[in-house]
């Protein structure tokens, strides 16, 4: 029997349909595994359909993005009830992503800016997107946008997670994999990455070497072989979970974060922040603020994916 599937996209760029696509030749052997009854970035399925099946229809359903507006929750919710196992797949449907940056923003300033202010939009007299709407017979609705971005599990109760901005593509394929064979493991787990922090596989030479300032890539050359971090550049390796492959720090970029925190850590950017204050040199309280205040927009740099999942959440409003 073949699995059936469904895949949906929330708030998100569409990089982890990519990394499903990228998964090149073994793609035959999914489309031999499974059969795909929802997948809106790439073919032509109706909602409706997804309506009129039998509750737990879907062997698995995999959510990218985040929850922005009222549709991405209602086929959260609809997905929750046809599928057996409901995966997060992908940074943003994990943590809120890039997309849950937007979370220091409240949804009046968002409009605002992207339909009024925005200097390659001429609308002077001020309309925004109406939620309802008459034109001739026909009346048409728009999801509502939320204020604030949320993650996957703030909406349903998901099974399993992979990781990652994007999964790496193997991973998606593999976790396929253990739902066909009935080897999935303990509800909750991430599948397909480590177990320890990015740090831990890295390559990089560490040699408890302290800093006094934070650069920025643009700033110097990075030298190949040294810890980022030991370099005075901020990488999120000791705050990361492992299993991408390096993929940042072998092309000569510091971590950003995407494959989320470990499981015991309950706020990623805080956890970096602890670490980073391992490695400042300055022991009073003076130097110690100019070494922090060389960090160019600290929130956008520690919680870069993990805001809508961090306990700050979201700004107050
Ligand atoms: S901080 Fe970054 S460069 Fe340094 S060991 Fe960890 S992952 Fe590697
Ligand atoms: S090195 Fe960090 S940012 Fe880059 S892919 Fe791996 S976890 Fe993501």
């Amino acid at each position: 029997m073949k699995l059936k599937i469904g895949i949906y996209w929330g708030a998100a760029c569409g990089g982890c349909d990519v990394a499903i696509l990228d998964t090149h030749e073994k793609l035959l052997e999914i489309a031999d595994l499974a059969d795909i009854y929802l997948w809106p970035v790439a073919m032509d399925f109706k909602y409706s359909d997804v309506r009129a099946m039998k509750d737990g229809f879907l062997d698995a359903a995999l959510f990218s993005g985040g929850v922005r507006n009222s549709e991405n929750e209602e086929i959260a919710k609809l997905l929750r009830k046809k599928a057996k196992v409901m995966i997060a797949l992908g940074a943003c449907a994990q943590l809120g992503g890039v997309p849950g940056l937007a979370n220091m923003y409240t949804r009046d300033e968002i409009m605002k800016r992207v339909y009024i202010d925005s200097e390659s939009t001429a609308n002077e007299k001020g309309i925004l997107p109406l939620e309802h709407s008459k034109d001739g017979a026909y009346d048409l609705e728009l999801p509502r946008l939320y204020n604030a971005v949320k993650t996957l599990d703030q909406v349903v109760d998901v099974d399993y997670t992979i990781p990652g901005c994007p999964p790496a593509s193997l991973q998606i394929y593999s976790a396929l994999g253990l739902i066909a064979d009935d080897m999935l493991p303990k509800k909750g787990s991430v599948i397909g990455a480590g177990e320890r922090a990015l740090c831990d596989e890295c390559t990089r030479k560490k040699s408890e070497k302290t800093i006094n300032r934070i650069y920025r890539t643009h700033e110097k050359l990075p030298d190949p072989e040294i810890c980022f971090l030991e370099q005075g550049f901020i990488c999120l390796g000791p705050a990361t979970r492992s299993g991408c492959g390096s993929r940042c720090i072998k092309s000569w970029t510091p971590c950003r974060g995407c494959y989320g925190p470990l499981d015991d850590v309950a706020d990623q950017g805080i956890k970096m922040v602890s670490a980073l204050a391992s490695v400042i040199e300055a022991k009073d309280e003076k130097d110690i603020n100019a070494t922090l205040d060389s960090v160019v927009d600290p929130l956008r740099t520690f919680h870069r994916f993990s805001l809508a999942a961090s306990i700050l959440r979201r700004r107050k409003a």
